[in-house]
Formats: C-alpha cells, structure tokens, sequence
C-alpha cells in the first residue's frame, strides 16, 4: 500500500481507538479509579512496527508492514491475534489490543491483551508469498514474542496453516519445538480441539442467553449475519442446526436475502477459504442494507464501524451480538441502547476464541491433551460467567452494556497494576 494510503487508512482508525479510549476512561470512573491508571491503560506498553520483505514469485522483492501492540501485561502475558488484511494500521492495532485486555478480563483468563496485524492482502497472494510474510513476520517480532511473554493466534484472514508456519519458524529460530508460541494450529501440531469453532461457539452461548433475556425463541428466529468468515460461516451453521431461520448473510462484495430462510448448507458448501460466497448470486443486496433488515438478532460478523449514528436508527433487530471487533460506534451504541436494543458487546460476544486458545496453550503447556466435549464445556462454563457478570453490572449500576462489558474487563488488570506498584 502506498504510504499515504496507509496514512489514511491510520487516521480513519483513529475514531476507532478514541471511542475505545473514551469508554475505558468512563468505566474507570465508575469503578473509581483515579486518572493515572486511565493514563497507563489508554496506550499500549509496547507497540513494534517491523518492515518485512518477501520474494515474490515474480523474483521482485516486496516490503511489507507489520505491527505488534501489546497492551498491558500486569496479568499475564499478552494474548490475540494476527491479521493479514490491506487496511491495517497501527491505530487499529493499538485499539484490538485494548479490546484483547478487555476480552481476556470478562473471560478471566491470565492474560493480557496483544494484537498485530500485516498490511497485505491474501486474496492477491500465492501460498509461497503468504509462507514469505508468516515467517518473516516472526523473525521481525521475536524478540518481543514468545510463550510466557506474547503469544499470537489467527484474526483476520489468517488460519491454522498461517499458524503452522509462524510456529515452524519460531521453533526453528529457539532450536525447539516450541507449540506454546502461537494458539489455532492445525491439531496435529498441538492445536486444541474446538479451537476452529470457538469463537462461533461463544457467540452462540450469548445469543441464546440474550434470546432468554427478550423472550426470544430460537426456533424459527430471524437471525441476520454480517461476515461469512470464521466467526460468521459458523455461526450460520450452528443457528441453522439450532431451528433459526438465517434469512441473511453478507461477504466482503455483498449480501443475501431470503425472508424464507437462506440454504445454509449450500452456502457452506460453496463458500471459499476467505468466506466468498455472494459472487455466485445474480440478485444480491449491499451490506447497508442487509443491516437494515426486518430480523430478531442481528450479528455483525465483519469488520469495524459498521453499525454508526448514520443507520443505528433503521436497525430493526430487538438484540445485535457482536461477533466481530469494534462493529458499533460510540454514538450508535448509545442510539441503539436507547432505543431498548440489546447489545451484546465485541468484548463479551466474541470472546470464546481468546478462551480456547487460552485451553491450546495450557495444553501445549502441560502437554496433555482434551477431548473435544472437554473443551465444550469449560468453554460454556466460561461464557456463561462472562455474560452474567457484564448483564448483572449493567443492571445494578445501570449503565449500558458496553459500558457493563468495560467495567468487568478493564478491573482485574487495573488492579494487577496496581499490586504490582505501577500506579
Ligand atoms: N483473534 C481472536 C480475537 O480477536 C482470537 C485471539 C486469540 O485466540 O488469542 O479474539
């Protein structure tokens, strides 16, 4: 990307991280904090940008731009994961890396959060050029990374080979194999059962608390979701399994509709490896407009700010669960909570696939391995707990749930500084 695209790219982002900011700020208050620990946790500690360059398959040399931020490590090492997409920067890295801290806090994990990303696009590169980019990622970050200090994981168009391949090269670099580096590896190189539907998963145990808390059926259910991804494509299936009717669904090009409910199967089916789909529909809508559709539960399962003050008043889902990060502005948020939408947050909602990674390493660790059921139920147990605690604060402090989310997520590692006597 050229510079100054990624310059703009930087600036838009800027709205993301101070939204963010502004609501730590709030929850801080609430939980009566003083200033300086806003101070501390607004940033992160350590942000790296890396200058990469790749052989392409061409014989040409690309250099490529990464980063990695990590945000706060008085809990525990830092934890989240890596995505390869064109429009990364470092102001939405730093943001991701927030939100990773606010994760691993409602889902009480050991951790802090950590987030990187490459601007690249891997929907224009071969499988080499991708190998390229994953290992030198991993030589430019390594002396910040590592099983006690950092460790990656997939995000964005990233997946288990991509893992596979940073593990391979980290090993490689501390002359052991060394599993505990990355989480989401393929099983056979000690990735953990459910890992590959665990963010799914998690947002699913949120959806049918939420359903319960409007009296919402899940059987025949109008659910529309945005991103046929990970996180997305999954949570189609597991829906469509569970009696809902998906009557939407989008990609990065477009958006389908069917009052009827869409053919989930076939979808899945034809679906490519970046969750492509849409291309092979004649009659399509935007993505605008599948937000705006009459449903019960809305997941936006994409990207950023897509949900803003511009159309939070045409949403006409009664819940919106964010499956992906940072999906709502500040100012919808506060729109669509006064209009008595339940919002379950990016940081609650979409937390299961921090939790199952968190299950991989402490395997990796002990070098002892669970069943898929294992892993399912410590998974429904943790979310479970999640979610009462950020409805529950919400309810008796009432504030919204974002804020609820915030205030359950920033506490322990506001606290862990502070036993450490760093503020
Ligand atoms: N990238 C995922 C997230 O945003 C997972 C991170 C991880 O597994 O560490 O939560």
């Amino acid at each position: 990307m050229a510079d100054n695209a990624a310059e703009s790219t930087n600036n838009k982002h800027r709205d993301v991280l101070e939204s963010t900011q502004r609501v730590v700020q709030s929850a801080l208050q609430k939980l009566g904090y003083p200033e300086e620990v806003y101070e501390l946790l607004k940033e992160p500690v350590r942000l790296m940008t890396v200058r990469i360059p790749v052989r392409m398959d061409d014989g040409s040399t690309k250099i490529f731009t990464g980063y990695r931020a990590q945000h706060n490590d008085a809990v525990g090492p830092t934890k989240g994961g890596v995505r390869f997409h064109p429009e990364v920067s470092e102001n939405e890295v730093k943001a991701l890396s927030i939100w990773m801290s606010l994760k691993a806090g409602i889902v009480d994990l050991p951790y802090g959060g950590g987030k990187g990303g490459i601007i690249c696009d891997p929907r224009e590169m071969s499988f080499r050029e991708l190998e390229g980019v994953s290992r030198g990622y991993v030589r430019a970050i390594s002396q910040i990374v590592g099983p006690t200090k950092d460790i990656p994981a997939p995000d964005v168009m990233t997946n288990s080979q991509i893992m596979a391949w940073m593990m391979d090269e980290y090993s490689r670099m501390d002359e052991f194999n060394n599993p505990g580096f990355i989480t989401g590896k393929p099983i056979v190189l000690g990735g953990s059962h459910g890992r590959e539907t665990a963010t799914a998963k998690g947002v699913t145990i949120c959806l049918k608390e939420a359903a319960k808390k409007r009296d919402i059926s899940i059987e025949g259910a109008r659910v529309v979701i945005q991103g046929f991804g990970n996180a997305g494509s999954y949570l189609a299936k597991f829906m469509h399994e569970a009696g809902a009717k998906v009557i939407g669904i989008s990609d990065a090009y477009g958006a389908l509709h069917d009052p009827d409910g869409l053919d989930i199967d076939y979808l899945l089916d034809r679906r490519d490896s970046f969750g492509t789909v849409t291309n092979l529909f004649k009659s399509t809508i935007s993505n605008q407009e599948l937000l705006e559709l009459d449903c019960d539960i809305l997941v936006p399962a994409a990207v950023e700010n897509q949900i803003t003050k511009d159309n939070a008043h045409n949403i006409k889902a009664q819940i919106v669960i964010e499956a992906a990060n940072g999906p709502t502005t500040f100012e919808a948020t506060k729109i669509l909570t006064e209009r008595g939408i339940l919002i379950v947050p990016d940081v609650l909602a979409s937390a299961g696939g921090v939790t199952v990674s968190y299950f991989e390493w402490v395997q990796n660790n002990q070098g002892f391995y669970w069943t898929e059921q294992e892993v399912e139920e410590r998974l429904e147990k943790v979310m479970l707990k999640g979610f009462q605690n950020v409805y529950q604060t919400a309810q008796t402090r009432r504030v919204d749930m974002r804020l609820a989310a915030y205030m359950v997520g920033v506490r322990k590692m506001a606290e862990a500084s502070r036993f450490r006597g760093w503020i």
